[in-house]
């Protein structure tokens, strides 16, 4: 277990996120939500590459344990540790934490 995780949150830069669902894979608790598409495009190399676009980037801060295991298997260092901005005891509902939210805490900061 991360020691960041008895005072951080987490944010998501999502433009390093190529949805390669290793973080859902390995999250213990199941609270990462992802959701997206296949992009084919001409690179101008031999043959065109497939990539997957990010629709939906969801954690539920109600379930997570704050393990930072999503954001030590992240190969692309599309996740970090942020200062706490979830209150315990808020509306179970405010606890799942969509893309953009999640996107506005980025860039990381160091939490206090
Ligand atoms: S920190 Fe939370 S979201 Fe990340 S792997 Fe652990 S339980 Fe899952
Ligand atoms: S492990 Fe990183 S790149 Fe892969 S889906 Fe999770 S946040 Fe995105």
């Amino acid at each position: 277990m991360n020691s960041d995780s008895a005072h951080g949150s987490i944010a998501l830069n999502p433009s390093d996120c190529t949805s390669c669902m290793l973080c859902v894979k390995e999250c213990p608790d199941k609270c990462i939500h992802i959701e997206s598409h296949p992009v084919v495009t001409d690179t101008g190399g031999a043959r065109p590459v497939t990539i997957s676009a990010l629709d939906r980037f969801a954690i539920d801060f109600g379930l997570c344990i704050y393990c930072g295991i999503c954001i030590d298997v992240c190969p692309f260092d599309a996740l970090a540790w942020v200062a706490r901005s979830t209150v315990p005891g808020q509306e179970r509902q405010g606890l799942i934490h969509e893309m953009d939210q999640l996107a506005s805490d980025w860039p990381a900061q160091e939490p206090t």
